[in-house]
């Protein structure tokens, strides 16, 4: 049976492969005699484990050695106290809001540190993201965070920000929840880079944490110890229980995605290419369409989340329930918008095929040949 294509923005689809692996491996993991859930985390096994999906991860994503991995708790909401907790020193963080989980990141941050908005997409609806070069960033700012995919919006930085070039030293701060794994990271222009696993790296419940090694040991006092980069840096991730099934899963779906091939490339070279592919795919029937729009700007679209609306006198509660309700019928699953903007939302990951875009393509133009 083939399962239904899931274009949830997360908790999201994984590879059916790593599913399947995970469901092998549940009772009796490698001739332990146990599932990987009841293994003490201190333990052999459960030590290889996260050493290994550690490097995997470190090989995928060529993270210089100047760079820790941290597997952490708490999600992309928690980071954003955990990061001006760790980066701020109380002083002045330079925030640029482009859609609404930077929104909530700048107000988060604002209880701990000296918080200024750098520059905001409010006024083009955030439809694009304002250009760099007009960004006011301050000269004694800790640090300047951008989220650079916006998960409900639809727009992403194709590429980010050279803050050194803009003449500003402070280390940037990525919120990459939605799209990390999905292209590579250009670390010579990061300083921390957290994200949420449940999109395209495996269950709810695991943060990863990208901190360069200058950045630790800056923590306020206020700061809970486990959430301390410092302390959980020092004890490789284990200062308290880790996420351990989560980042088991993980591990499965870095090796899954180092193993990948697509268009004569491997690994995240090849998922890159996979999902420009899938992304341009989807977009061209959204642009041809006179029924269906996405209002992002070309050059700012996302790969990974494309929230998409019927056009004008169409785009009824009625219309757009129809569409949801035969985008079931047709095993194409979770693409309701998010309740805060409305219409729909393909979410497509890392796990999403090409034949799920082409499947919901050709539905696109089914509904508007019956509905347009
Ligand atoms: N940042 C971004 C870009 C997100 O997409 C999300 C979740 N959708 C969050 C932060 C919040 O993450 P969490 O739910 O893991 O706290």
């Amino acid at each position: 049976m083939q399962r239904p294509f899931n274009f949830s923005a997360g908790p999201a689809a994984l590879p059916e492969e790593v599913l399947s692996q995970v469901a092998a491996e549940m009772l009796n993991w490698h001739g332990s005699g146990m599932s990987v859930m009841e293994m003490s985390h201190r333990g052999p096994e459960f030590t290889s484990i996260c050493e290994t999906a550690e490097q995997d991860l470190r090989d995928l994503l060529q993270v210089p050695a100047n760079f820790r991995i941290l597997f952490m708790q708490g999600g992309g909401l928690a980071e954003n106290a955990i990061v001006p907790m760790n980066l701020s020193s109380g002083g002045a963080v330079d925030m640029v809001v482009t859609g609404s989980w930077s929104t909530k990141s700048a107000d988060e941050a604002k209880r701990y540190a000296d918080v200024a908005i750098a520059a905001s997409g409010d006024s083009s609806k955030f439809t694009r993201i304002p250009d760099p070069s007009t960004w006011a960033l301050r000269k004694n700012a800790a640090y300047v965070h951008v989220c650079s995919n916006e998960t409900i919006d639809g727009v992403e930085f194709h590429a980010l920000p050279d803050l050194k070039a803009l003449g500003c030293d402070a280390p940037l701060v990525i919120d990459c929840s939605s799209h990390q794994l999905s292209r590579g990271i250009d670390w010579a222009k990061v300083g921390l880079a957290f994200g949420g696993a449940q999109k395209n790296i495996g269950p709810a419940g695991l943060t990863l944490v990208f901190v360069r090694d200058d950045l630790l040991g800056r923590a306020l006092p206020v700061c809970p110890s486990a959430f301390n980069y410092k302390t959980v840096a020092a004890a490789q991730s284990m200062y308290n229980t880790p996420p351990t099934f989560s980042i088991y899963v993980a591990g499965l779906v870095f090796q899954w995605l180092k193993q990948f091939n697509y268009a004569g490339k491997t690994g995240v070279a090849a998922i890159e290419q996979r999902n420009i592919d899938k992304a341009n795919l989807l977009y061209g029937a959204l642009d041809q369409s006179n029924l269906f729009e996405n209002r992002v700007a070309a050059d700012c679209r996302s790969r990974m989340n494309i929230p998409f609306y019927l056009r004008g006198d169409y785009n009824t509660p009625e219309l757009n329930a129809a569409f949801l309700t035969g985008a079931k019928a047709r095993n194409l699953l979770q693409l309701k918008g998010h309740k805060s903007v409305g219409g729909m939302r393909a979410s497509i990951y890392n796990a999403m095929p090409l034949e799920g875009v082409q499947a919901l393509v050709a539905y696109l133009k089914d509904f508007e040949a019956q509905h347009g």
